[in-house]
Parts: structure tokens; C-alpha cells; sequence
């Protein structure tokens, strides 16, 4: 049988696990926080547990470790970024950035991606595998342990599809939030979507108030097919309705991610069918200029187009940020870094 992974155990699950030893259930609680407020790496160094019990946990358990393997500091900005290291010589990559209200981190979910959007360096080897909880609660333990500091936000947009990956993230983001663990809200949480639609349904009604960030990148299904396959499964009317579904659900803002591609989603009726889709819906849309890859031959407009671009969408009483870049001279895009280090290796 294969062994329970342990520090991807919720809080209950952790206490039902020493309930079921015949040990009472603040031991649970003992080990929950010792993975995920201590941050411990090893059963080894948890004095609180009786060495007995700590035998016996390593019979039926093992943990899970995730390791740094390299950080790229950003000359331009603090924006730092993470290749870690899993057990099974995968490597992910995640990024560290500072805004004026605290450090956010950017996780990976899965490594790779099999949504083979044409724009995006991750997928371009289809998904390897999804990642559990604990490699993705690694990638936030990892940084803060390396920067001697707490992060404050957290956004699923590294490289994979969350909601391919459902349960895992799930329980992820049920662990990240928990009081007895490091106690993130999920208003600090932004989880990224290509818009797998039933998956949308089922968030909603899981009744946790994250911010759900739809990567939409135009707003007609001819174009966008090109851009997204996903969107042959689910068109952009489907998925509009969801969004709808998830607002009236939720209560909570909608964000847009908008990357501009020069000549294929930049005109002015981009802008005009864009604010058509969005009337009537709490959201904001992030503009985010194309970081060109060379296995996609396109180019981001430029700035002065792109202002253009919002103030087309503004004029239209949609509310736009343009994203601004960070860490640009450390590899540009999800996926990059990842793949420029496997291609050197
Ligand atoms: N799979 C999820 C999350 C990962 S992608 C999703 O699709 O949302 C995170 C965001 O980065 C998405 O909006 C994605 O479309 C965008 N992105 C990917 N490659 C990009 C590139 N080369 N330039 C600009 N944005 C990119």
C-alpha cells in the first residue's frame, strides 16, 4: 500500500489519523501546525510527538519534500524567482513579488499544463503530472524560510490549470487558510482559470470567498480558439454564464486577465465586444502585454496601443489596469524558466 503523504493531510484529516492510532486528536493538531505554521521538513525534528508515535507515523506516512534548487533576483525590480525540485527530478518554478501592500507569491499547480494555449511556454510539453498539496504549500514555505518573511498574498498563476488539478488545489487552499497553519485569507487568494466551466459551478459553491481570475484574451470564440483550446469545449457564452453564476454566488469581484496580442485581440471592436461581455458584471480586467516566446511568433502592441486599448474599454465604464511587468530580465513567462533551464541542462 502506498504510504499516506503527510503534509498534505488537512487539519481533520491529520486528526482523524491520530484518532484512528488511538491517540487523541490534539496530536493532529500538534502535527498540522508543525507542517504547516513551523514549517518543519521532517518527522525527525517534531519533539512535541513521542518518539513512538513518531515511529509509527513513519510506517504508514512519509513526507513529502520539496527542494530550492536555484533563485533569480531581478536586477529592475525585488521580483524574485524559484526553480524547486520535486522527489521525482520534476522541477517547477514559482516568483516572488513586491507590491506596496506586502509580498505576493506566484505557485505552479501542475507541472506543465495540458490546456495548450498557443501564448504559453508551459504547456508546450503537454502536463506531466499534478502537483499534491504539499508540493504546492513548498513553494510558499520554501520562499518565506528563504526570505526570512511572511508573504501576504498568494496567486494560483504559475504554471498549470488549478482546476485541472481540483482536489489537490482544494485542499491547498483549505490548508494554506487554516487557523492552526499559516492562516492566509482567502480574500488574499487569486485563483487563475482558462475557464474549465463545471469546475467554475463547483467553486462556487465550495463557499470560500477567493478571487476567481478568468484568463479570457478575447471575447469572440473564433479567436479565441486559436488562442485557447479549451475554448472548443466551452464556449465563451458558457463561460460567461459561470462567471455570472460564481459572482451571484460569491459576492466577490470578478478580474479578467487580458493578454494583448498585437494584430490578433488589440482592435478597437475587440474592446468594444470585450465591454459588451462584461456589462452588468462586478469585474476588472487586467491588460497584460504578450511576453513573445519563441515558439509563438506574435508581438504585444505597443504601449501607446495598449493605453489606447483601455481607454476604449474605460470609455465603456469597464475598469482596466495595465499589468505591469516585473522581473522582465529573469525570463518573462510562465513556464520560461523552467524550460530554459531544462533546454541548458
Ligand atoms: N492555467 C491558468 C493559470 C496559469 S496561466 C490560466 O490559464 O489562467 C496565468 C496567466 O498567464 C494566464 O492569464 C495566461 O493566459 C497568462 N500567460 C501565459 N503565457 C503568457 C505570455 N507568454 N504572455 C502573457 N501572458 C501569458
Amino acid at each position: 500500500m502506498d504510504k499516506i503523504e503527510l503534509n498534505s493531510l488537512s487539519y481533520d484529516e491529520m486528526k482523524e489519523l491520530m484518532v484512528s492510532f488511538g491517540e487523541k486528536a490534539f496530536r493532529g493538531e500538534q502535527l498540522f501546525s508543525y507542517f504547516n505554521r513551523n514549517m518543519g521538513l521532517t518527522l525527525d525534528d517534531i519533539k512535541l510527538l513521542p518518539l513512538q508515535l513518531r515511529d509509527r507515523l513513519k510506517e504508514v506516512g512519509r513526507v513529502n519534500e520539496v527542494r530550492l534548487l536555484k533563485r533569480f533576483d531581478s536586477q529592475l525590480d525585488n521580483t524574485k524567482k524559484y526553480l524547486f525540485l520535486l522527489e521525482d527530478d520534476n522541477i517547477i518554478e514559482s516568483v516572488l513579488m513586491e507590491h506596496n501592500h506586502g509580498l505576493t507569491v506566484c505557485i505552479s499547480t501542475q507541472v506543465g499544463c495540458s490546456m495548450g494555449c498557443s501564448f504559453c511556454a508551459s504547456t508546450k510539453e503537454g502536463r506531466i503530472r499534478n502537483l499534491t498539496p504539499s508540493e504546492m504549500l513548498n513553494q510558499i514555505y520554501l520562499i518565506e524560510k528563504d526570505i526570512d518573511n511572511r508573504i501576504s498574498n498568494i496567486v494560483l498563476m504559475g504554471s498549470g490549470e488549478p482546476l485541472d488539478n481540483y482536489d489537490n488545489t482544494l485542499k491547498f487552499l483549505d490548508i494554506i487558510h487554516h487557523p492552526k497553519g499559516h492562516n492566509i485569507s482567502f480574500r488574499n487568494i487569486t485563483l487563475s482559470t482558462c475557464g474549465i466551466v463545471p469546475r467554475i459551478y463547483d467553486l462556487a459553491k465550495e463557499n470560500i470567498p477567493i478571487t476567481l481570475s478568468i484568463s479570457l484574451h478575447s471575447p469572440f470564440d473564433h479567436i479565441r480558439m486559436e488562442m485557447m483550446p479549451i475554448t472548443k469545449r466551452y464556449g465563451i457564452q458558457e463561460l460567461m454564464e459561470a462567471c455570472r453564476f460564481y459572482e451571484r454566488t460569491t459576492r466577490r469581484r470578478i478580474t479578467f486577465e487580458y493578454t494583448l496580442i498585437e494584430g490578433v485581440n488589440d482592435r478597437v471592436e475587440d474592446a468594444e465586444e470585450l465591454a459588451r461581455l462584461l456589462k452588468g458584471l462586478n469585474a476588472h480586467i487586467n491588460l497584460i502585454p504578450l511576453n513573445p516566446i519563441k515558439e509563438y511568433d506574435r508581438n504585444r502592441p505597443t504601449t501607446s496601443r495598449i493605453e489606447s486599448f483601455k481607454r476604449q474599454l474605460n470609455k465603456r465604464n469597464i475598469q482596466v489596469t495595465i499589468r505591469k511587468e516585473k522581473g522582465s530580465d529573469i525570463s518573462a513567462s510562465c513556464g520560461q524558466l523552467r524550460r530554459d533551464y531544462l533546454a541548458k541542462k
